[in-house]
């Protein structure tokens, strides 16, 4: 393998790699591709995939960028069985309506079947490199350098592999962070999952939109698998729902979907195929990473499926993931920064998912003042509140009043009476985690990098003495990464209220 001129070669014994990366779904297997066409030698340990316990799963069109991230667009695209226009919804009211994934440049989101999504990831990363091992592994001993993960094999066979770094990615199996696991409060959920075909085999999925809808005692939903196809899930606690005493799951299964009015209804013609069950409880991990591991995608923590965001929120901690891991191999000395910036980021993903469930589910209760909703309109009581999207230290009013100051003048100059200085903040760069210049001012209350994707360290270093705000902002995008001229004129006056730079005539 060519390893790049930068990274230092490790030598390996045959067993040992640079990552080993444990579970295959979304977030291993793509954050072992990214590091694999780094250069590392990465291992991928997962179970085998299991296509008898098959999901039909949404991927919306936000979820288009973090595929192109992680490079695995076009191929995605072409294993998706159908587009996803969006979603029609009986949430609680008999009153449908449709949800249209609009405003994400007109492109549709994805339908696809997880069996075929994560062989196709398995097949990308081992393109890229990375050594695939089909195995359940049973120990994994952080303590010894290097890392030792036990696998028993298909056959019954147990090895013993050894890497310098090991990502945990088995999803709610959580094989190392599962120690470290809360629940937050959150009641139990379980997900029993039917697959229904139709004779005319295209019925099912004539409308490849993804059908939701709420009952008493949870929620249904159905996502088309191929034409004729569809997976339909009852989402429900176990502890509560009257069907659980129910010895078979197809009982209970259907046992709940007679609750159903409207998706019930599409089945009439259908036939059910099989019917599996899992755990789709929320949790968060509280210990992401050390110097030798780190957690990602749903070890990290499981959100509520009714988003349709799981997949998308895997890619991210993939892509981020491998930041972290690379920073820890090349510059370990910035480790400890990447890990905390990670940590923040997963952390606001979690906060934000909890919000947005308890939103839901505030929104059904009206219709269905039960407990089952009952209880999911707290989860977000000790969430803190939603911070800003771009965290500004500045007072919004005094940011308004600087536009309107900078309205009147066609330049600005620095302020030679206040004191500007710069603190570092991790921040991820291309293929890593860096410690990225912050500014801070006399007049700033917290250190500040970026407002509306303006980089302000930089923003500021162009404006020397005095500087005309067109040629500014001509300097600024032909250096930098382009911003839109409201982004830019929203940074400006950030430094303005900062008293970093002073409007002034040009
Ligand atoms: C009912 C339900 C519906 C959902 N619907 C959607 C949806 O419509 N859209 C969406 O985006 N998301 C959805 N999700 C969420 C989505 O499935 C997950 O967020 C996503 O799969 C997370 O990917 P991951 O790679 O982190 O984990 P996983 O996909 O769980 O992958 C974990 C991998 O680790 C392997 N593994 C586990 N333990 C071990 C071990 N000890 N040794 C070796 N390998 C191991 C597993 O076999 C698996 O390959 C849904 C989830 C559920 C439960």
């Amino acid at each position: 393998m060519v390893r790049p001129a930068h990274q230092t070669p490790m030598n390996h014994a045959s067993s040992e790699s640079d990552v080993l990366v444990i579970g295959g779904g979304p977030a291993g297997a793509s954050i072992a591709r990214l590091l694999a066409l780094r250069g590392w030698h990465v291992v991928v340990v997962s179970r085998a995939i299991d296509g008898q316990r098959g999901l039909a799963e949404t991927l919306p069109p936000s979820t288009r960028k973090v595929l192109a991230a992680v490079g695995l667009l076009e191929a995605v695209e072409q294993a998706s069985a159908f587009r996803s226009i969006g979603n029609a919804v009986w949430w609680g009211s008999d009153d449908g309506r449709l949800e249209d994934f609009a405003g994400h440049d007109d492109r549709p989101g994805l339908q696809v079947w997880r069996p075929e999504l994560d062989r196709l990831l398995q097949v990308e990363a081992v393109r890229a490199g990375v050594e695939w091992i089909t195995g359940n592994v049973i120990g994994v001993e952080l303590e010894t350098s290097p890392v030792r993960v036990r696998v028993t094999r298909p056959d019954g066979s147990t090895l013993d592999r050894h890497a310098s770094f090991v990502v945990d990615a088995t999803g709610r199996t959580g094989v190392v962070a599962r120690s470290a696991r809360r629940t937050a409060g959150a009641p139990r959920t379980h997900a029993w999952i039917g697959l229904w075909t139709c004779p005319s085999k295209t019925t099912l999925a004539a409308d490849v939109r993804t059908l939701v809808e709420t009952t008493d005692e949870g929620w249904i939903w159905s996502v088309p698998a191929a034409p004729g196809t569809r997976c339909v899930a009852v989402m429900v606690d176990p502890d509560r729902t009257r069907f659980a005493a129910d010895g078979r799951l197809e009982r209970r299964y259907l046992g709940e979907l007679s609750r159903s009015r409207h998706v019930r209804a599409l089945l009439d013609d259908a036939h059910l195929q099989w019917v599996w069950g899992c755990d789709a409880s929320l949790y968060e991990t509280l210990t992401l990473g050390s110097r030798r591991h780190l957690v990602v995608g749903d070890a990290a923590s499981f959100i509520d499926p009714l988003s349709s965001f799981g997949v998308k929120k895997a890619l991210t901690s993939a892509w981020m993931g491998a930041a972290v891991v690379q920073t820890w191999l090349t510059d370990p000395a910035v480790g400890p920064a990447a890990q905390q910036l990670f940590d923040t980021r997963e952390r606001e993903a979690w906060t934000t998912s909890l919000r947005r469930s308890a939103g839901y589910a505030r929104e059904a209760l009206p219709a269905h003042d039960t407990p089952f909703w009952q209880v999911r309109c707290e989860l977000d009581r000790a969430v803190p509140p939603q911070p800003a999207a771009d965290p500004v230290p500045v007072p919004v009013p005094r940011i308004a009043q600087a536009f309107e100051r900078l309205r009147h003048k066609d330049a600005v100059a620095r302020r030679p009476d206040t004191r500007v200085w710069f603190e570092p903040q991790p921040a991820f760069e291309r293929d890593r985690v860096v410690l990225a210049p912050a500014l801070r001012s006399s007049a700033l209350d917290a250190p500040v990098r970026i407002v509306d994707n303006v980089n302000l360290a930089r923003l500021v270093a162009l404006v020397r003495e005095r500087r005309k705000v067109g040629d500014l902002f001509a300097g600024y995008c032909a250096q930098e990464v382009p911003v839109p001229l409201p982004a830019f004129l929203r940074a400006l006056s950030v430094l303005v209220a900062g008293q970093v730079l002073e409007p002034v005539d040009g």
